[in-house]
């Protein structure tokens, strides 16, 4: 009896970064032994729709976190001034990370072109994807900005919901007294919507076990087989990026050791790398950050921005994919066209949406720039939840990596204004 009380008190004790990693492995091993029996249906039939469940809540609570809280992050900031300062700090970091990140993808994918480890393989017959229907700068920014406020809510549209929140948050700001029930609404819901979440974030271990166990049964062995090495090479480019440009980034500007850091950012990590989408990751990346020391008000301007906007994962696949592609049908690209992958890549991770699988539709903008035919995104079509998981992975550890170094600067600004 009392083995079994202090067994449940343990049970209890479990932190939720490790019950996910447990949740991980038993989907891992569940996932295996139903590709192994033959029967990975049984995960598609009565594990995923679970996952699906639990995903679905967390995509419900996406547009009113990311609406509330970034009114509460400016409101909390009181004046424009700082928003502002905030704000192009925040633009800064993710530009220049996403450059960085570009140039190691596309270093590490020359040097596995070069030795002739990437696999020539043929059009998959009978795929069917949707293109991306913006491709230029300009567009993506007249996109951004809404013709009809609920539009933009009920299609999900971040970047519009993003441009709607800066614009409430700042007139509220403007009208001052005016505008004190408004506020006073924004904080109280904000408080609902946080309850909401913490209690979403509490079922998380069941979605990662679910989604783990159904990837590992359906994409079991033989399509990983012919693309490992593309695979092998995306990996690589994000695990550099994370540790070299955002566990030292965190170091440096926030004095967060690579352990802690890593440590702390474990469980969006786990989260984004099961669910592939940043948007879906956002209440458990605030949760990480918040227990990371940054602060809530820049957390809340900065990681919706992020998960929004800053899409390093995105734009190492991409820079990766398009010299695979491109060596499949043949083509070597010079240096001037790998600038320009830079360049695009960088604004297709921009203009890509915190969703599943978002990031390979605008492949297509980096390989039309390129004149590479298109429909080759085929090719890789069928293993891209492999390289969404990783990419979604490193888009959100970049986004608390952001949010730790922004809140940093502030800080440091504040004491020597204070002086
Ligand atoms: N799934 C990624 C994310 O949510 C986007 C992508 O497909 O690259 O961050």
């Amino acid at each position: 009896m009392a083995n079994k009380k202090r067994e449940m008190t343990m049970k209890k004790n479990l932190s939720l970064p490790k019950q996910i990693l447990l949740a991980l492995v038993l989907g891992v091993i569940v996932g295996f032994i139903c590709d192994q029996a033959g029967i990975p249906q049984l995960t598609t039939n009565y594990l995923k729709p679970f996952g699906t469940i639990f995903v679905n809540l967390l995509k419900f609570i996406v547009v009113p976190v990311v609406l509330l809280s970034m009114i509460e992050g400016i409101l909390s900031m009181g004046d424009m001034k700082k928003v502002g300062s905030i704000g192009w700090k925040t633009v800064a970091f993710f530009l220049c990370t996403t450059a960085v990140a570009c140039v190691i993808g596309l270093v590490l994918g020359n040097i596995f072109n070069g030795a002739g480890w990437f696999p020539t393989l043929e059009l998959t017959e009978g795929v069917t994807w949707d293109k991306a229907t913006s491709a230029n700068f300009m567009d993506t920014l007249v996109s951004m900005f809404p013709s009809n406020m609920w539009e933009s809510f009920t299609k999900a549209n971040m970047l519009q919901v993003i441009v709607i929140a800066l614009f409430l948050g700042g007139s509220m700001l403007a009208a001052g007294e005016k505008a004190k029930l408004c506020k006073d609404f924004v904080s109280s819901a904000y408080s609902v919507i946080e309850q909401l979440m913490s209690f979403i974030i509490k079922l998380s271990p069941i979605g990662v076990f679910t989604m783990i166990a159904w990837v590992v049964a359906t994409q079991g062995a033989e399509i990983l087989g012919s693309l490992a090495l593309v695979l092998l090479c995306a990996y690589i480019a994000y695990a550099i990026h994370a540790i070299f440009v955002y566990s030292f980034a965190a170091r440096a500007f926030a004095g967060l050791s690579p352990v802690k850091f890593f440590k702390g950012a474990f469980s969006a990590m786990i989260f984004a790398f099961t669910s592939t989408s940043s948007a879906a990751t956002l209440p458990v990346s605030k949760e990480c950050a918040h227990e990371l020391g940054a602060d809530d008000e820049v957390a809340s301007f900065v990681l919706p921005l992020g998960a929004t906007i800053n899409m390093d994962g995105t734009a190492i696949y991409q820079c990766v994919a398009t010299i695979f592609l491109a060596s499949c049908c043949g083509m070597q690209l010079t240096l001037g066209q790998m600038v320009t992958v830079v360049v695009t890549a960088t604004l297709a991770s921009i203009g890509t949406a915190g969703v599943s699988g978002a990031g390979m539709i605008m492949l297509a903008m980096v390989l039309t720039a390129m004149g590479i035919p298109v429909d080759m995104i085929m090719i890789i079509y069928g293993v891209d939840r492999l390289f969404d998981m990783g990419r979604t992975c490193l888009n959100v550890t970049g986004d608390i990596s952001g949010t730790l170094c922004v809140s940093a600067w502030e800080r440091k600004k504040a004491a020597k204004a204070g002086k």
